[in-house]
């Protein structure tokens, strides 16, 4: 049977090799702890703590500010030694919480189980708030936001995203095989929280050993298994919802506007955490790898880790790193060093060596179409980045270039090797600039 996917999108070698196998191993706890305050879309939380002053893990230390936001907790028990803004993966300072770890890593004792049938909807998001729950894909988008849809807006299908369509990156495949009951407990919830009718979990077909797992798993229960055709962006919210649903989320809609949400895997396995063990969200997954590092490997990293430690973790560097990125090639974000931390949204840590990324130099547009038909927003980038790159808001944003995901299929397939999705990407921030300034 054809496996469903989207339209338009590419095949670049998915090199999950390096770490695919690897089981899940604890990180050890670094000497210190950088805790950003900003981890998440919408407003950072504010420090709550002072220095000097011991904490217990899962501890409040940041405040939500706003219902678009969420709370930061301590990564294990220990000293505040600084509250000071130090180098965030977002390219610059921002102000975070430094912990001195105390080696005790003794919870809060404030933090207690719960029966969820003892608990209504309200109850649950309320919880799942608390622990700072985000959209452990990437984006880091407050969970409870997106489990409070207006009554107007009936989710149906309720959709996991296990589908991990970025080269390299590994996480989301072995927390699948190692800990799916943490994971379909969340999908339990959720389904419970959205009264949805049809939920079902995204998997791509180069997942056989975890396709096989959940659907023995899954059997008798409502929640259907979907492998899907491998290909990026698959797992791109929109390609996802076109694949297993074959409907369309308009240009600016969410998903809700059609009767869908999507969550990722291990965002289901964090909603498990928050709303039974009453646990906040201080871990993650994290693939480090890449033929930069020595051992690549699958870590459970506590949030606030500096990526030093993670290299020294992984038994150090083959070479000096050509490229430092967190998240995958496609849509990760380049770093200049390792003297940054790990967020809540860090599902990778990729090292590519100087001949992996050898710049090709950029020639004129040959009108090939081959961006266009990348595309999974059937957008035409070529002429988008032209617009962008002469500083044409209008008829940058006339031809739609908001609704372009950066995904980077079409940068990807150029063979002028224009820096179509760097244009695009500058030209919306400068759309929505030129609005707030309005
Ligand atoms: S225009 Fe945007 S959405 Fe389309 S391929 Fe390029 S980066 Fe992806
Ligand atoms: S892929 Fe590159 S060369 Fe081909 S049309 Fe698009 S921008 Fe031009």
């Amino acid at each position: 049977m054809k496996l469903k996917t989207f339209t338009g999108g590419i095949h670049p070698p998915d090199n999950k090799q390096w770490s695919s196998h690897k089981a899940i191993e604890n990180c050890p706890l670094p000497a210190e702890f950088i805790v950003p305050l900003a981890q998440h879309i919408g407003a950072p939380s504010v420090a709550c703590v002072e220095v000097g002053q011991h904490v217990a893990k899962g501890q409040e230390i940041g405040s939500a500010k706003g219902f678009v936001s969420v709370p930061v907790h301590a990564p294990t028990s220990g000293e505040i030694v600084a509250v000071e803004s130090r180098p965030h993966p977002w390219g610059t300072a921002l102000p975070a919480v430094v912990i001195k770890p105390d080696g005790e890593d003794r919870w809060s004792a404030e933090l207690q189980p719960a029966d969820p049938s003892d608990l209504s909807v309200d109850d649950m998001v309320e919880k799942v708030r608390q622990a700072g729950v985000v959209g452990m894909g990437g984006a880091a988008f407050p969970a409870h936001v997106k489990m409070s849809p207006p009554p107007e807006k009936k989710i149906r299908t309720l959709i996991f995203n296990g589908v991990e369509c970025e080269p390299y990156l590994t996480a989301d495949h072995r927390m699948m095989l190692e800990e799916p009951e943490r994971i379909l407990r969340g999908v339990a919830l959720l389904q419970y929280v959205f009264g949805a009718e049809r939920v079902v979990i995204g998997v791509e077909a180069n997942k056989p050993d975890v396709i096989d797992l959940l659907e023995k798993e899954c059997a008798g229960t409502p929640v259907e298994i979907m492998a899907l055709q491998v290909k990026y962006p698959q797992g791109a919210e929109k390609q996802l919802i076109a694949a297993v649903t074959g409907g369309e989320v308009p240009s600016g809609g969410l998903p809700m506007d059609i009767g869908v949400a999507v969550h990722n895997v291990a965002t289901a396995a964090a909603v498990t955490d928050a709303v039974i063990h009453g646990r906040p969200l201080i871990e993650r997954i994290c693939t480090v790898t890449g033929p930069a590092i020595r051992e690549p490997k699958n870590l459970r990293i506590r949030i606030g880790t500096p990526l030093s430690h993670l290299v020294d973790v992984c038994g150090g560097l083959v070479e000096e790193p050509g490229k430092i990125i967190l998240g995958g090639p496609m849509m990760g974000f380049t770093q200049l060093g390792f003297d940054v931390p790990s967020t809540r949204g860090t599902s990778g840590l990729l090292l590519l060596r100087s001949e992996d990324v050898a710049a090709q130099p950029e020639g004129p547009c040959i009108r090939c179409a081959r961006c266009v038909q990348a595309c999974p927003i059937h957008l035409l980038p070529a002429t988008i980045a032209a617009y962008a790159r002469r500083d044409l808001l209008a008829e940058t944003e006339e031809y739609c270039a908001m609704d372009c995901i950066e995904c980077g299929s079409c940068s990807y397939v150029c063979p002028a090797a224009i820096p179509l999705v760097q244009a695009i990407r500058y030209g919306k921030a400068a759309i929505l600039a030129k609005k707030r300034n309005s």
